[in-house]
């Protein structure tokens, strides 16, 4: 009989010592493992020089360290990377890392002059979602990552990043993927992030986006306090059943009634993120930023406006500058905290909405697209 062998940047402090426990050890192990695994970054079970020999012997014949195999990397002009990593066999994601010297936007205790490194992860395989402005949506869906394949992403950035004496600073679950239909690997991420025995990252700069799953924001309550971003779009149920399809089954008021709760138990210092994705003469009129600021009235949050970023086929086009700032301009003379998305990385394909990565799609989505645009499927660049 052959044992199975466990990732160990799949477990999370809890999952490392129940792992410990199961073996008639203390759970407190798995507290010591942790903290060789991350904050030495250790994958030599020899050098754990507190865990007894014979438990040194056992990690390393029934536990590994796998990260995902790095099949490209891309640095933009601009100073993204973008990273295609394959998972499992034929298929690949892609997490993308956004560096930005720190201005005056000074957010919590961010330095004038430092950097802040935000790594755009992704959760899923392709995206089983289908909103009709995101080519990832277009890629079709073939199933979950793992826990390890997220921390793995987060990794691979940081061995980047360590070269030039600087890591991750900020994560946002915005890759592919609808991160709360992954609902359990993306908590134990998620969870590893903001653990100080591993990446301790502040809950405020690690942010899970979801395009409104309502049972998933409604268990989020319940089981963690990461930051929120709600993937939003139209103000009007009828135009967010076309751009977002899932609206049809968790309409507007639902999403915000959830938010709400989820909101409320962050605490009155923390607000929710909405995306907006301005899209031209679709969502981005007056009417809609004057309903948008009527809808959102009672929910504690800011806004985020992402101009669309074209794609073959899709469609839609991207808004005039003036129509941008006219709509942000509503919204701030309405009292909300607007900011507007830069565009990052677009030489390269990395900006939000056209991650694609490379998925063995069992949803027959991709075909059906590239049969619309007579393509071949996308290669894979290297
Ligand atoms: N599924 C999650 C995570 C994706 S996050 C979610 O929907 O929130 C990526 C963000 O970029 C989402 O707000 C998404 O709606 C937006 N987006 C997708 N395609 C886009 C495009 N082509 N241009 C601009 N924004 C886009």
């Amino acid at each position: 009989m052959t044992t199975k062998i466990v990732n160990l940047y799949g477990l999370d402090r809890s999952g490392l010592e129940a792992m410990f426990v199961e073996q008639g050890l203390q759970a407190f192990r798995g507290r010591q493992l942790m903290k060789w695994l991350y904050h030495q970054q250790l994958t030599d079970f020899a050098q754990m020089t507190d865990l007894p020999k014979s438990m040194r012997t056992w990690l390393a014949e029934n536990t590994g360290l796998a990260l995902p195999v790095v099949h490209s990397h891309k640095v933009s002009k601009d100073g993204t990377c973008k990273w295609l990593l394959e998972v499992s066999p034929g298929n690949l994601v892609e997490t993308v890392l956004i560096p930005e010297r720190i201005t005056k936007d000074v957010q919590d205790d961010e330095v004038v002059g430092h950097m802040r490194n935000t790594l755009c992860v992704s959760s899923q395989v392709g995206c089983a979602l289908d909103c009709s402005f995101c080519s990832t949506g277009k890629q079709g869906f073939n199933g979950n990552l793992g826990c390890a394949d997220i921390i793995g992403q987060l990794l691979i950035a940081n061995q980047f990043l360590a070269a030039k004496g600087q890591r991750v600073t900020n994560i946002v679950l915005m890759g592919m993927g609808e991160p709360l239909l992954n609902f359990d690997a993306v908590i134990s991420a998620t969870n590893i992030m903001m653990d100080d025995l591993a990446f301790g990252l502040s809950k405020r700069r690690v942010t899970i986006s979801t395009a409104g799953v309502v049972p998933g924001i409604v268990r989020l309550a319940e089981t963690t306090d990461v930051s929120l971003a709600i993937s939003l779009h139209a103000p009007f149920d009828d135009l967010r059943d076309q751009l977002v399809p899932i609206n049809r089954k968790y309409p507007i008021a639902e999403l915000l009634a959830a938010c709400r709760t989820y909101v409320d138990k962050l605490g009155e210092k923390r607000k929710l993120v909405i995306e907006y994705t301005l899209i031209k003469g679709v969502n981005d009129q007056a009417e809609h930023a004057e309903a948008l600021a009527g809808l959102l009235r009672d929910v504690r949050c800011k806004i985020n406006l992402i101009p669309f970023n074209p794609f073959p086929g899709s469609g839609y086009e991207r808004p005039g500058n003036r129509e941008i700032y006219h709509f942000q301009t509503l919204l701030m003379r309405a009292g909300y905290t607007t900011m507007l998305r830069t565009t990052r990385g677009d030489d390269i394909d990395a900006a939000c909405g056209q991650l694609v990565g490379r998925v063995q799609d069992r949803t027959k989505r991709q075909s059906r697209y590239l049969a619309r645009l007579k393509m071949a499927p996308v290669a894979v660049s290297t």
